[in-house]
């Protein structure tokens, strides 16, 4: 696994505080990273236990140590490290087991390093069992373990656990940072700008719609916009067929992009809660189309969206789904 600090992006006043920390040996034995999804809160976190479990000397990881190198293999195997991820297809939990197991491991002596970490990540997915477990080793810590936990839902935690740890606050990455990151991964320019204004300021997300064709799909969704009045059952028989075979994941996020740009005119409007454009980039395009949108009917079909993205949680046909939708989108 990567434990270079310098791979990181962003986050550089976390980061500065926890190696402070490290460095004056003042690390507590317990972490809880808090922030969005995707920003790199587990890199933080492994690139901190690698400090931790590094036996080199001078600025840490090292990098070439024993610890080091068991810490970059492939399969990132290190005795003394353990990091715990929920399991489970439908529900995704950390149950008491994992924990009982974690702990019997974390109660013995390190054996390459000088000390053990255990991270925890999306430690919001850990039911109350394993809550409860896991808060008895926090109370009672040992000298040799440090805790990592990682977690993008921090009020879903116990507070006796909140209370028992340093949260370290992680915020979304700035948008030119993002842009930056993809663009040394050999994204295009102009494609690293877009994807980093629709990702939220999160880099797992902006890798997702790279891979999802997150751009087409936007694209995709501006076409209906543009298209909608000249509509035809006919084109909606053919787009229901199209549609109605992709992934869920992706006609999810197909909607989303849609519901996006329709809060983005409402923003034209002047009714955004937030003065700045989802997509800043289609400024123009919008505005073209407020002559064909009334406030009335971007509220409709807002609307329309939401229930479809509801609907489409359940086990519904997404074909008739996707048919029902532009049906509807069409009447308004
Ligand atoms: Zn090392």
């Amino acid at each position: 696994m990567e434990i270079a600090w310098h791979k990181i992006i962003g986050h550089t006043r976390a980061i500065a505080r926890l190696r402070t920390l490290l460095r004056e040996g003042r690390l507590p034995h317990a972490l809880l990273f808090s922030g969005p999804e995707g920003v790199g809160k587990l890199r933080v976190a492994r690139a901190l236990a690698a400090s931790l479990l590094c036996l080199g000397e001078g600025e840490l990881p090292c990098g070439r140590c024993a610890s080091c190198r068991a810490l970059r293999a492939e399969d990132g195997a290190h005795p003394d490290f353990l990091e715990l991820h929920p399991e489970g297809k439908a529900v995704q939990t950390i149950r008491i087991d994992a924990i009982r197991q974690m702990q019997t491991t974390a109660a013995r002596r390190p054996t390459l390093s000088r000390r053990r970490v255990v991270i925890i990540d999306d430690a919001q997915c850990m039911n109350e069992a394993a809550e409860n477990g896991l808060l008895k080793t926090l109370e009672e810590p040992s000298g040799a373990v440090t805790f990592i936990l990682v977690t993008s839902a921090k009020t879903a935690l116990l507070d006796t656990i909140i209370s028992r740890c340093m949260t370290v606050g992680f915020g979304m990455l700035p948008e030119a940072q993002l842009a930056a990151a993809l663009e040394a991964r050999g994204i295009s320019a102009q494609d690293a700008a877009r994807l980093a204004s629709l990702s939220d300021g999160s880099f797992s997300r902006a890798l997702a719609l790279e891979a999802d064709d997150g751009l087409m799909l936007r694209d995709d969704a501006l076409a209906f916009l543009r298209e909608r009045a000249c509509f035809t059952p006919a084109r909606v028989f053919e787009r229901g067929a199209a549609m109605g075979e992709w992934p869920r994941e992706r006609l999810s996020e197909w909607f989303l992009c849609f519901h996006t740009l329709l809060r983005d005119l409402l923003v034209l409007y002047g009714n955004g809660a937030s003065p700045l454009l989802y997509h800043k980039d289609l400024r123009q395009a919008l505005a073209a189309l407020l002559s064909e949108y009334s406030e009335q009917r971007v509220f409709a079909l807002v609307a329309l969206t939401e229930e479809a993205q509801h609907r489409l949680l359940s086990n519904v046909n997404t074909r008739l789904l996707v048919e029902g939708f532009f049906l509807r989108c069409m009447e308004q």
